[in-house]
């Protein structure tokens, strides 16, 4: 079993879960079966969201196992995540309705906001592809997404809520204005993405931060490659680390974020790699020499750029992560 992790409002997260994003590698039932292998052989935490297309086949994995006594509901920590088209006013409680009626639970253990960005694109678009009513980040609307996710906790359906893709600056925001505050964010860190300053900003607020694409998202569709992406199981780092434990280059990820005190969320549907992945959280851990060693490896290569939700009058991805320190419009 993976170790517990407490958030600020005293929840106890499993510090691996199983990431259920299949993109256009994998199917509903292949992610599906991959979910009732994971909670067979040990995992409990499972990060679904309404955009992946597949929770209510992940609902009957789940019901499945919980009918047959394999586990019980208050063992599991089931994720969920509001999407970029349902922000408006009652849009976000009837999609957290809709993926409870799916996973067929009575309650999320974590429900977040997807993105902090009203902004949405057809599934599997291309990434050159803009939606002409895109906008830049707003609060005021942020916060009517926010508002629902905390009647979402008043009325039971979620025991906590959390944010994604935020930056520092959006963060400050929500942290002044929120009667409650998220207990994660969900983010993309690798050895080659630590995203050092929003992870100690984090740290520093009790946010616990969630690392997605840990291993690196090696088998991301090619419209999310660009020629400059650097590849973490490649570098010669994770290597040698990984020749001296005699374990896969993925297994070092997954070891070097849990021991920076991350949750994380690596993906697979291979029964040998879900295995390996509880492993590498359970198994020996780096030394202190090999984790500063993969401190130094960082290269800020950021793969999910999130272009596709670009507005108009935007100069390019980087406008959606304020690098310059403040909201950018
Ligand atoms: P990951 O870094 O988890 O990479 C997944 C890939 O790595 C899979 O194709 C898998 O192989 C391979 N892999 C997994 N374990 C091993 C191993 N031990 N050895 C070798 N290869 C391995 O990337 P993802 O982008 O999939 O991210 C993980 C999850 O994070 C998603 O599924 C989703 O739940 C979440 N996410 C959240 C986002 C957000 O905006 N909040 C954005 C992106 C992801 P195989 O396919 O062969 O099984």
């Amino acid at each position: 079993m993976a170790p517990l992790i407490t958030l600020n409002n005293g929840l106890k997260i499993p510090a691996i879960g199983l990431g259920t994003f299949g993109s256009d590698n994998y199917n509903a039932q292949q992610i599906a079966q991959a979910v009732d292998f994971a909670i067979r052989n040990g995992y409990r935490h499972i990060d679904c969201a309404s955009v992946y297309m597949n929770e209510a086949e992940i609902g009957c994995a789940i019901s499945g196992l919980i009918k047959k006594g394999v586990v019980n509901r208050d063992e599991l920590w089931i994720t969920s995540k509001v999407w970029n088209d349902a922000h408006g006013e009652g849009q976000v409680i009837e999609s957290c309705k809709k993926s409870l009626h799916d996973l067929k639970l009575d309650y999320l253990d974590l429900y977040l906001v997807h993105w902090p960005f009203p902004n949405y694109h057809a599934p599997g678009c291309d990434g050159n592809a803009r939606n002409p009513e895109s906008k830049p980040y707003i609060h005021e609307d942020y916060m009517v997404a926010w508002r629902q996710m905390e009647q979402l906790v008043e009325m039971g359906l979620v025991k906590a809520t959390g944010t994604s893709n935020m930056t520092i600056p959006k963060m400050e925001l929500l942290l002044r204005d929120a009667i409650i505050k998220p207990v994660v964010n969900e983010m993309e860190i690798h050895p080659h993405f630590q995203q050092a300053e929003l992870f100690n900003y984090l740290v520093s607020k009790n946010i616990q931060p969630i690392g997605y694409s840990p291993i690196g998202s090696p088998k991301r569709p090619e419209r999310d490659r660009t020629a400059t992406d650097t590849v973490d199981i490649e570098d010669p780092v994770i290597i040698r680390i990984a020749e001296r434990l005699k374990i896969h280059p993925a297994e070092i990820c997954i070891k070097w974020a849990i021991q920076r005190g991350e949750v994380v969320i690596p993906f697979s549907v291979t029964p040998s790699k879900i295995i390996s992945n509880l492993n590498a959280v359970c198994g020996d851990p780096l030394t202190a020499e090999e984790m500063e060693e993969i401190a130094a490896i960082d290269k800020n290569c950021r793969l999910i750029k999130g272009q596709v939700f670009l507005w108009e009058g935007a100069e390019g991805w980087e406008d959606l992560w304020d690098l310059k320190g403040t909201i950018t419009c």
